[in-house]
């Protein structure tokens, strides 16, 4: 088999695709506590990620639910950033 150059993979947390990470949104778990989106992808802390194809699923409670159980976070120790 031909050396392919790595391309990091990452699983959307709605669908379960896997996409090149650069094609994802990156949220960001910041002291086990708070969650953010991570822009530049460069924050140190657990992440989970969203595909362009579950972007309108951003604001529905089943994306935080899975969004919540990909970072293995309980509801209610969320804080606001
Ligand atoms: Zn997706």
């Amino acid at each position: 088999m031909p050396k392919k150059f790595h391309t990091p993979e990452r699983t959307c947390v709605f669908c379960k695709s896997k996409f090149p990470k650069k094609a994802l949104i990156r949220f960001c778990l910041k002291e086990g506590t708070c969650i953010f989106l991570d822009e530049n992808q460069k924050e140190p802390g657990r992440g989970a990620y969203l595909c362009s194809n579950c972007l309108s699923y951003i604001d529905k409670p089943k994306f935080f639910k899975k969004l919540y159980r990909a970072l293995k976070l309980d509801k209610s120790k969320i804080q606001t950033c």
